[in-house]
């Protein structure tokens, strides 16, 4: 096959669904990846050249399984993005022990196996490559509410995706993130309900608040994020390597 290959994980919906998409039009050959089957499915039916997998990024097993089977069978690996993330609002003190091993497991250890499953694939294709990890504005600034546990986790992406850099360079392997900020997506619909909740005010007023603090004066979409990450899996990025690019319209500036 003469296509690029990318993999993206979470690409059943919002922001990975975008992503998906973008890579698609950029001519990749794209596989969406979720842990709901069904759903990466409808993210592949909307792009020209596309299958779908599900994948769990807690299952550092089932990464390794699916990269060998995709490799195996396109014999290339061009981008891997690490996207698949949760939150569940709530305050620092009520933050359950089981609810910080969720978090960590899904957006910190999934980037993680899903690094190093890209990572032992491309060192082995020796064609080098670019891993993308989807943080946050929240791995930038501790200051927002009610995410404690989120913020750790995403805290940790970003040195993840220094370390890595650092180690994968030799191979010609870039690795970077993006750090998106209030993004309108299902994820974003649960956290209006729950900051409005948490708050004592309607879902309308956390909404505006979070445009307020953007200067750009919008709420950011999926595709916001998707155009950069497919900048960063462009030639266009070919020297830029361990950085986590914020793209929140001006909410948070570093
Ligand atoms: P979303 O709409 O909830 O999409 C996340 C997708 O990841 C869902 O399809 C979800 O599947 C999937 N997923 C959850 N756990 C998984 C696992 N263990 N293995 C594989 N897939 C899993 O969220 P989103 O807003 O697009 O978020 C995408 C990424 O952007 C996340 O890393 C998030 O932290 C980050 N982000 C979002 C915002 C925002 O404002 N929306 C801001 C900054 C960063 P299910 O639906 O079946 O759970």
């Amino acid at each position: 096959m003469n296509q690029p290959l990318a993999i993206v994980t979470g690409a059943g919906s919002g922001i990975g669904a975008a992503i998906a998409i973008e890579l698609g039009r950029r001519g990749f050959h794209v596989v969406a990846t979720d842990l709901d089957a069904a759903a990466a499915q409808v993210t592949a039916r909307a792009i020209a050249s596309a299958e779908a997998h599900p994948l769990d990024v807690t299952d550092a097993a089932a990464c390794d399984a699916l990269v060998a089977r995709l490799v195996d069978a396109h014999a290339r690996l061009d981008v891997w993005v690490s996207n698949a993330g949760i939150s569940k609002m709530q305050r620092f003190v009520d933050v359950a022990p089981a609810d910080l091993a969720r978090t960590f497991a899904v957006n910190t250890y999934g980037a993680f196996y899903g690094g190093q499953s890209a990572a032992r694939a491309m060192i082995a294709l020796g064609a080098g490559g670019c891993i993308i990890n989807t943080a946050s504005m929240a791995a930038k600034k501790g200051g927002v509410p009610f995410l404690a546990d989120y913020v750790a986790s995403k805290f940790a992406v970003l040195g993840l995706t220094q370390a890595m850099a650092y180690e994968l360079a030799p191979h010609g392997i870039r690795v970077n993130s993006v750090c998106p900020g209030f993004v309108a997506t299902p994820m974003q619909s649960r956290e209006l309900v729950w900051e409005a909740a948490l708050r004592g005010t309607a879902s309308e007023v956390v909404k505006q608040m979070w445009i307020d603090d953007t200067p750009l004066g919008r709420l950011q979409t999926p595709d916001d994020v998707a155009k950069v990450v497919a900048f960063l899996a462009s030639p266009d990025a070919e020297f830029l390597t361990g950085e986590s690019i914020s793209v929140n319209g001006g909410a948070f500036m570093d």
